[in-house]
């Protein structure tokens, strides 16, 4: 990304090329006032139209995304380097997210009825979800449909309109979802996109009109973010960075722990949150996995051409910190068996597998967000859990083991938000599945039902539906009232429990 002509505008680039995709402006302050202010207007039309009407049209906003796949997928391509297919997956991953939010928001948060409770028996009880109002989206480059798509299909899903800012390194993918919901919603802008840098993802999370911020990206940028919000008492979801462990029991498949450890890790040149950064490796597995492992890492090239594995290092300023990380490793005492720190070939970075790097190391503690990866030998799986769960971040992991319960068990004591066993990342495309982190990798949640509640209001009413003979809160209450009513309590709740 380059900035020209007085930061009125900036291009984005394709990093493996260095050829300009397309110029987009620099959304000022007044820029993304307007844009609230219009989306203020659309989210009150859009929440009244109603849930059945909301579901038509983001069924046909799913629809229009699906009919231009491939013209969205090449703009990813284009903007992040990725390859072809994996932009195509991406885009159908955001999907199968549209398609879900679309379908279940009725039945998550649609008006229904609870239990009162004997003591308020002649009252309705009814709880529903109201929408916000007006979402700020701040999105990253990496998956630059499917992460944003997160939090975009359940805001306007649950009712409310949408802001969103893209990253600078990849606007134009912004710019074009804009343009298919407005081709399928054009009564009112329920999304619009507003280009720029940082400063205007400031601007967005510090205006007193928007209703909650859906933050992705940096734990770094996502302080700042909560900073600004604190402000106006903007609440926010946090989706940040990780260092995600995938943990390999002894009885483990080594062929698919392998394949998956090694796409976990290097797929998108390892620019992925929930990527695969160390493997804990259960003893007696671990020198048959690292052959597996190293040996299919060989065969894996970058590069911008239909048979490249993985593409170029999108935002030119990570490639020094792969390299220090790579450095620091070495120079702890790490081994590299594949590649090593002369892997850095900028703009792309070739397979990198280090293993005895120590605990303390910036490769095992810090997000490296390329495609190196650490591979410790542990002595059995409660060690693997040990040391999976050191360390500031816990956004998703990984288990292999045939053992359904061991793994299981594994799964619940990881301190992450997901876990998957068996497969890389399978809960990304669960849609029923929330997807958030723990610690430095952010809170709240986006997917699923809970990520449809993330971007509505609980609204609770009680609605009297006959008057009882006795009326407590009333300065008529009686001590004969009161008695009866403590007598009552008493039957009820005053018991022992036993075992
Ligand atoms: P980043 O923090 O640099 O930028 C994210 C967004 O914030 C961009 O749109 C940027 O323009 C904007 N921004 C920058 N400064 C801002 C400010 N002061 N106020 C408001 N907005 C501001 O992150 P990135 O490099 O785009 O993305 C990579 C990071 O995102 C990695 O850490 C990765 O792990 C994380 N990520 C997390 C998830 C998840 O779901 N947890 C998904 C994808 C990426």
């Amino acid at each position: 990304m380059s900035v020209a002509t007085e930061r009125t505008t900036f291009s984005s680039v394709n990093p493996a090329t260095g050829e300009v995709v397309a110029e987009h402006p620099v959304s000022d302050d007044a820029a993304v006032a307007e844009a609230i202010e219009r989306a203020r207007t659309a989210s009150e039309w859009w929440g009244d139209l109603g849930w059945k009407e909301r579901r038509l049209r983001l069924l046909n906003i799913k629809g229009a995304l699906t009919r231009n796949l491939n013209r969205m997928a090449e703009l990813i391509h284009q903007e992040t380097g990725k390859p072809l297919q994996d932009a195509q997956l991406e885009t159908i991953m955001a999907i199968v997210h549209l398609d879900w939010a679309a379908r279940n928001a009725r039945k998550t948060l649609g008006p229904r009825t609870v239990f009162p409770g004997v003591a308020s028996l002649n009252q309705k009880a009814v709880l529903e979800y109201q929408p916000l109002g007006v979402v700020g989206v701040i999105g990253p480059w990496n998956y630059p449909i499917f992460t944003p798509m997160g939090s975009i299909a359940y805001a306007l899903a649950a009712g409310n309109a949408v802001v969103f800012k893209p990253s600078e390194f990849t606007p134009g993918v912004g710019v074009l979802l804009a343009e298919l919901v407005a081709g399928v919603v054009p009564e009112q802008p329920v999304l619009q996109t507003v280009t720029g840098l940082g400063a205007t993802g400031a601007a967005l999370a510090s205006s007193p009109g928007v209703n909650k911020i859906a933050f992705t990206g940096s734990a770094r940028t996502a302080k700042k973010v909560m900073a600004a919000c604190a402000e106006n008492l903007t609440p926010i979801v946090a989706e940040c960075g990780g260092k995600d462990a995938c943990i390999v029991d002894a009885d483990a498949d080594l062929d698919a722990a392998a394949d998956a450890a090694l796409w976990g890790a290097m797929s998108n040149a390892g620019q992925t949150c929930i990527g695969v950064e160390r493997v804990y490796v259960v003893d007696g597995a671990y020198d048959a996995f690292l052959d597996k492992l190293t040996e299919k890492a060989r065969d894996l090239r970058p590069g911008f051409d239909r048979e490249a594995a993985y593409g170029p290092i999108t935002m030119p300023g990570q490639l020094d910190i792969i390299e220090r990380h790579i450095k620091d490793a070495l120079d702890k005492g790490g081994t590299a068996v594949v590649g090593g720190a002369d892997s850095v070939r900028k703009p792309y970075v070739e397979p990198v597998i280090l293993t005895g790097v120590p605990d303390d190391s910036s490769a095992v503690r810090e997000e490296t967000f390329g495609p190196t990866i650490t591979v410790h030998r542990v002595k059995d799986l409660d060690e693997a859990i040990d040391k999976a769960n050191q360390g500031n971040y816990g956004l998703a992991g990984t288990i292999f083991s045939k053992n359904k319960s061991r793994a299981m068990d594994a799964a619940r004591r990881m301190r992450s938000g997901m876990t998957s066993i068996n497969a890389f990342a399978s809960f990304a495309m669960i849609a029923a599945l929330p997807f958030g982190g723990v610690g430095e990798s952010g809170f709240g949640r986006i997917h699923g039902a809970d990520g449809l509640r993330e971007f509505a209001r609980p609204k609770a009413i009680a609605r009297t539906r006959f008057t009882l003979p006795m009326n407590l809160t009333s300065f008529e209450r009686t001590d004969k009232e009161m008695a009866r009513i403590l007598q009552m309590i008493n039957m009820m709740h005053a018991k022992r429990y036993k075992r």
